[in-house]
């Protein structure tokens, strides 16, 4: 899978910290999210998917990794 963020969106709430604290940091100086790993382990899923539904901006989104044909259920 992979995580994208859209910095236009992002408005700094942090709820994707919250759900998903080793995908997401907080960044202190542009007061926007911060995406730690841009290709998550699928053990993160169930977390990466929390912060994508309580972003309230709308400013995340998972989508397939190219790289990973295999993960058709995401
Ligand atoms: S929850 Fe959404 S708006 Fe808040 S920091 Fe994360 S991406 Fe940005």
């Amino acid at each position: 899978m992979r995580v994208a963020a859209d910095l236009d969106l992002c408005q700094g709430h942090a709820e994707c910290v919250e759900e998903a604290p080793t995908v997401f940091a907080y960044d202190e100086q542009t007061r926007q999210v911060d995406v730690l790993q841009e290709h998550p382990e699928e053990s993160l899923r169930d977390q990466v998917k929390a912060a994508v539904a309580y972003c309230p901006a709308m400013a995340l989104s998972l989508t397939h990794a190219l790289a990973d044909p295999t993960n058709e259920d995401d």
